[in-house]
């Protein structure tokens, strides 16, 4: 394989080779450059790193642990299974970690006024979260078909003093709620700063995301090195994809086999699932150049996954990058199989996992059985909580 230096990229411009850049507006194009201007001033400072470092630790709760799952690891064969627990965050997931950031970033910069776009609500909260402890107004745009599926997020965000603004536009869901969002942001740029929730949107998005999002994969690093061993295999799953950029970034340019599950929904064949690598092509979403998957007319397809956090057309352009240049392999996890190893999870190591974790770990315990004596880090990237709804209804319960 040919030594790329991958801490390089994006450009200037924010390419991966073909993918990524800024295809947007005009008007977006100032922002745009603000951004990116503030990010590299301020954010790469000495005393802004400090600053994060610390709230990472005493209100997120970081560092998260590193968790060996014994039991499963000796069930699954001679592998051992090992967690970044990210569900341990607080508000239960990784996305807090770049909410914070993005957070400190907009006050730094003076903004007043936060906005985001949220799919199932967790990023959502997440960023009402970040606003309430830095006294910033949080305006969230949420599809109005996902308000009506995410009851109880949409009241927390209520709770945190953000104002949820229902989207009725489109398929009312996660990609019109992101098209409000800029448009919003175009027209308050003045005191306003845009938190987008993943690796996604035109540069300088996917990096900054990424950037916030990498403190996984570092940390991952030196708690291995900690305990003397070293991990051969990285598994995550991948909606915009910021949890697996988080850990893959820092492990590029080392020895390890790193894959990155999509949500295969019923099956690849069946046309209903979320797998733009694997069954997409290269074209724009959301002001970056992506796989995604578009019908003959370049229509955006509708998307389904199980896990609502999965349920995206596109992702983000690392990743395509990453699958051409074959440094990162994608696959894909039924919903079925996600379902099975969430349950595996919760009765043999007593963590109920996400439903988006859980295609990362059905994919990871398949592997398990069929390798030997490797060490596979999983990124646990958040609780199951949000999804009990979901479950007991799948059992025909109601709770
Ligand atoms: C939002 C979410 C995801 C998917 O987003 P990525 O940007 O792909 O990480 C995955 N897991 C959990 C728990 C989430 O909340």
């Amino acid at each position: 394989m040919k030594k790329i230096n991958y801490k390089s990229f994006p450009d200037k411009e924010g390419h991966f080779a073909k993918f990524g850049g800024k295809y947007v507006s005009e008007t977006l194009m100032y922002p745009l450059n603000e951004l990116y201007k503030a990010y590299i001033k301020i954010a790469k400072s000495t005393s802004f790193k400090k600053e994060l470092l610390g709230e990472l630790k005493n209100y997120v709760g970081r560092p998260t642990p590193i968790y060996h799952a014994s039991r499963i690891s000796k069930e699954l064969g001679s592998c051992n299974v090992y967690l970044k627990r990210e569900d341990l965050n607080h508000t239960g997931a990784h996305k807090i970690n770049n909410a914070m950031g993005q957070a400190m970033l907009a006050k730094a910069m003076g903004k007043t006024r936060i906005i985001a776009e949220t799919g199932a609500g967790q990023h959502g909260v997440a960023t009402a979260t970040a606003c309430a402890r830095y006294n910033l107004k949080c305006v969230v745009y949420m599809g109005s078909d996902d308000i009506q599926r995410q009851k109880v997020n949409v009241y927390r965000m209520k709770l945190l003093g953000a104002e949820v603004i229902a989207v009725d536009s489109g398929s009312k869901t996660l990609k019109d709620a992101l098209n409000e969002a800029l448009r919003d942001w175009v027209t308050n740029v003045d005191d306003t700063h845009y938190i987008i929730g993943s690796v996604a949107g035109p540069h300088p998005y996917p990096m900054i995301v990424r950037d916030f999002q990498s403190i996984i994969g570092r940390e991952s690093k030196q708690q291995m090195k900690k305990i003397n061993k070293k991990a051969h295999i990285l598994v995550a799953c991948v909606g915009g994809g910021s949890n697996a950029i988080g850990l893959f970034h820092p492990y590029l340019e080392d020895d390890v086999e790193i894959i990155g599950v999509e949500a295969g929904g019923y099956g690849l064949n069946t046309g209903k699932h979320a797998a733009p690598l694997n069954k997409g092509k290269p074209g724009i979403l959301h002001g970056n150049r992506t796989y995604i998957m578009e019908d003959e007319n370049g229509q955006i397809k509708s998307t389904h996954s199980i896990s609502a956090g999965l349920d995206y057309p596109g992702v983000g352009p690392e990743h395509s990058w990453l699958k051409d240049n074959k440094r990162v392999k994608y696959v894909t996890v039924t919903d079925k199989e996600a379902l099975n190893a969430f349950y595996y999870l919760t009765e043999k190591e007593g963590i109920i996992p996400a439903l988006e974790t859980a295609h990362a770990l059905a994919y990871a315990f398949k592997l398990a059985k069929t390798r030997s004596k490797k060490n596979i880090l999983i990124n646990l990237s958040g609780r199951g909580d949000k999804d009990i709804d979901t479950i007991a209804s799948l059992q025909g319960m109601k709770v």
